[in-house]
């Protein structure tokens, strides 16, 4: 029963659609996925079709919302979410459109840097015309020679604290993990071994987070023992995943690579 518990698809800012996403896992041997675009959901039910044309391949719905605390980004996963529950559908509705108007607002600090750089452009790579994310925008910087690469984009333009950087609406972490438990989902914090601030952790820990993800390709060996030990002092389950967006990394792509047996989470089996 082994799981990617963290995949993006072109519903945000991942490059494949949910469908091809759903025939890649399963081309690699993987049992099932949980899809968790970036502040929607528009990519699970696809990927809940696709999935019926396969043998026993299971999608869990899912979602990663961008939250925000002490200034540092924080990444929420919600597992099970009732996804069609009105509650998520207009929180996600308002997530999406404010980052249309950031995209246009960084597009034009971009713009008044001198760098050449349009929405147009942009909505043509875009694939689902209503999510703008700043690896869009990177991938814009990288196909008009600015930058060389996604890091690179990041590093000079757009990361906080970067000159093109410009704030979206976001939830703060106890909402986030609040709003996933109305939801009926199980909340799980993204990637904490990439935090910069490691009390970020204790402090979901107290709003009340369900997990930690152990598994993920930012993770060294420490990080993942780290996230381990510190879940089974405070009953919480571990996840993992290849937080696939459909690039490759170093000429590989990480799906199929990082992975959880989902039999080893009682609280997520019982639920598949
Ligand atoms: P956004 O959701 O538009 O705020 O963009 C955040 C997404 O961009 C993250 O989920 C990552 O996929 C990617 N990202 C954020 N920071 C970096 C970085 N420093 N280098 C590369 N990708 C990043
Ligand atoms: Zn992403
Ligand atoms: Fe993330
Ligand atoms: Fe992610």
């Amino acid at each position: 029963m082994i799981f990617d518990l963290h995949v993006h698809t072109n519903f945000s800012d991942g490059i494949f659609a949910p469908e091809e996403a759903v025939y890649l896992a399963f081309n690699k041997g993987l049992n099932g996925m949980a899809i968790t675009d970036h502040d929607t959901i528009f990519g699970i039910e696809p990927a809940i079709q696709a999935s019926k044309s396969l043998n026993d391949f299971i999608i869990i719905p899912g979602i990663e919302f961008g939250c925000v605390h002490k200034d540092e980004e924080v990444h929420i996963l919600g597992y099970f979410i009732d996804y069609k529950s009105s509650e998520i559908i207009n929180i996600t509705n308002k997530l999406r459109e404010s980052r249309l108007k950031r995209g246009v607002h960084i597009i034009n600090k971009l713009n008044n840097m001198g760098i050449n750089i349009s929405l147009d452009q942009i909505n043509q790579t875009l694939s689902n015309n209503d999510y703008i994310g700043r690896p869009h925008i990177a991938r814009a910087l990288i196909e008009n020679g600015y930058v060389n690469n996604i890091q690179e984009a990041f590093n000079i333009y757009l990361d906080r604290g970067k000159p093109a950087y410009v704030e979206r609406y976001r939830l703060s972490i106890n909402d986030t993990i609040n709003l996933i438990h109305r939801s009926n989902g199980l909340a799980v914090l993204a990637h904490p071994g990439i935090l910069k601030q490691k009390g970020i952790i204790a402090y979901c820990i107290n709003m009340g987070i369900d997990g930690l993800e152990a598994i993920h390709p930012k993770h060294n060996k420490e990080n993942v023992l780290y996230m381990l030990n510190l879940a089974q002092k405070h009953n919480l389950f571990t996840t993992g995943g290849s937080d696939f967006h459909g690039d490759k990394t170093n000429g590989e792509s990480p799906l199929g690579k990082y992975y959880i047996n989902l039999n080893d989470i009682s609280t997520m089996k019982g639920r598949v």
